[in-house]
């Protein structure tokens, strides 16, 4: 008997809506089923990325920056206010409503493609069939081939459970009412420190407690020295090194706050907040996802174990996403939707897993793509490193924000690119003229070679280039 569908996708994150447009455009007949509902109860594509994730964090993290300048920014260029007010309820209905016209559009992306969507809940069955689950009925859909792309949730800590309105992961922590006096942060990770940085230019009292002895160990460390120096002096207190032993919730003159103990080497503490939030990394969606007879094997953390072509052990059905090795990023998750859509209709796909971009969207921003010195140290690479900070640039300068640098690393005999380092102004835009260079297989002698428009922030990545041969204009390098 005929499936029903060419492709039937699983989840509409960044990964399932991306494969399943991408395999209308190639002439499949494509099914995507999501089970993510708004508080209306609606359907709400886009899946953590669009409801939960990367943009309303970024409505807010933009909001909040507008805030503080207008409190501490703007006096410099002569711009004066009587007084600055939050208006919270505002700020988020403007989060809110970038969500829900983002989320629209994604269904309309998918209905224009002629992409059928099925609410509900899948989970895979032998023979690629696949239950679907709602609150009207229950359906077997099939399909040759499948995409697995059910994403990923937050972890839960025994020691911290998550209490209504007391103890939240970030979805709660994107939702508060007002602006609370303390924050307590466990885990001192991207989503830690943009979320924390959220609520301290809101006005709060943020703490982050994280469990490694090393901040940002991903980054390259030269850029987490001088961003950790920077969010002390915003006023973030990170305390690395933290174990955390238990929290208790308190009642003190009929507040509800969160005792919260944990240990580091200077011995036991117990500090109390009136909002905890637990951000120690994600897990990925496998509970329920698949019937036990299809020997859909997962790897040792619990992803769905994919070849490099993200083919899952079963024939014909794939992986996408969160849901699998790898960063957990968006734009990683599209690239693979991508790639999978371009497979099954056996052209060409594959993706450069070496050269994904990162970006903390704190203040400054970082953003990095390829090798940290650390790990060209640890590997024994020979390579040579040219960095220029933005308080040397024109353009770093008239904006009024001159933190940060860019780091280029290097070989040092053919000096092909291996990493670029940003923390500044924009990085998350700049690292993109890096990845580019380095897909080409660029070396820092092309961008050396490159005019770079006058004054602008990349004028930063020019000079980097030609200060890893000790040739940069606008700042004396010693000599080598
Ligand atoms: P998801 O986006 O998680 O989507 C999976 C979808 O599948 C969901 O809609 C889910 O409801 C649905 N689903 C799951 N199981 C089933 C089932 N059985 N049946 C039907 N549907 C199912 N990444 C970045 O790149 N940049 C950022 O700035 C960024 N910021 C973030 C901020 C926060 C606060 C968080 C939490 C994450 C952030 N991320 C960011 C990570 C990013 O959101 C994820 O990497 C991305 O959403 C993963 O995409 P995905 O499609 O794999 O999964
Ligand atoms: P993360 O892995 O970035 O950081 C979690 C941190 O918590 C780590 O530093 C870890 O050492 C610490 N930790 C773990 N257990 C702990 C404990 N018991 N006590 C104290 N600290 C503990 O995870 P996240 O910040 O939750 O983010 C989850 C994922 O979402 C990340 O993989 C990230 O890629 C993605 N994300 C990306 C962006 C972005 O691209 N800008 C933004 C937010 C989230």
């Amino acid at each position: 008997m005929a499936a029903d569908y060419d492709v039937i996708v699983i989840g509409a994150g960044p990964a399932g809506y991306v494969a399943a447009i991408r395999c209308a455009q190639l002439g499949f007949k494509v099914a995507c089923i999501d089970n993510w509902l708004n508080e209306k109860g609606d359907a709400s594509l886009g899946g953590t990325c669009l409801n939960v994730g990367c943009i309303p964090s970024k409505a807010l993290l933009q909001s909040s920056e507008l805030y503080e300048q207008a409190n501490n920014g703007f006096d410099q260029h002569g711009i004066k206010f009587s007084s600055v007010e939050l208006d919270l309820k505002t700020m988020m209905d403007r989060k809110n409503k970038i969500v829900s016209e983002l989320t629209l559009g994604i269904a309309s992306l998918l209905k224009a493609n002629k992409v059928q969507v099925i609410v509900g809940t899948a989970k895979l069955l032998a023979e690629k069939n696949i239950e679907v689950v709602n609150e009207k009925e229950k359906q077997i859909i099939s399909a040759e081939k499948i995409i697995i792309a059910s994403g990923s949730s937050s972890i839960e800590l025994n020691v911290a459970p998550l209490t209504e309105g007391l103890i939240v992961d970030s979805t709660g922590a994107l939702a508060f009412e007002s602006v609370p006096e303390k924050i307590g942060v466990i885990g001192a990770g991207v989503i830690g420190l943009e979320l924390g940085s959220v609520w301290r230019r809101l006005g709060a009292e943020v703490t982050v407690l994280e469990a490694q002895d090393v901040f940002l160990p991903m980054v390259d460390e030269k850029i987490t020295r001088d961003a950790q120096r920077l969010y002390k002096k915003q006023g973030l207190d990170i305390k690395l090194n933290a174990r955390l032993l238990g929290t208790k919730i308190k009642t003190l003159n009929k507040r509800k706050q969160v005792e919260v103990a944990y240990q580091d080497e200077k011995g036991d503490h117990h500090n109390v907040f009136d909002k905890l939030i637990v951000a120690v990394g994600r897990k990925p969606n496998t509970d329920h996802i698949f019937d036990d007879e299809t020997e859909l094997i997962l790897d040792e953390r619990g992803f769905i174990h994919v070849n490099d072509k993200c083919e899952t052990s079963l024939p014909g059905v794939y992986a996408i996403g969160d849901v699998v090795r790898g960063p957990m990023l968006a734009h990683k998750g599209s690239e693979e939707g991508m790639m999978v859509a371009e497979l099954i209709a056996g052209n060409y796909g594959s993706i450069n897993y070496d050269l994904i971009p990162s970006v903390i969207y704190t203040h400054p921003e970082i953003a990095w793509v390829g090798k940290t010195e650390q790990q060209l140290k640890a590997a024994g690479e020979n390579y040579k490193v040219g960095a220029f900070p933005f308080v040397a640039s024109g353009r770093a300068k008239a904006q009024g924000d001159t933190s940060g640098m860019v780091r280029i690393l290097s070989h040092k005999e053919t000096d092909r690119i291996l990493g670029v380092h940003i923390m500044g102004l924009n990085a998350s835009e700049l690292i993109s003229q890096a990845v580019t260079a380095m897909e080409l297989g660029a070396s820092t002698e092309d961008i050396a070679l490159t005019v770079f428009a006058h004054p602008s922030l990349s004028e930063a990545i020019h000079e980097a280039a030609l200060a890893v041969d000790n040739r940069a204009i606008h700042i004396v390098q010693k000599k080598h």
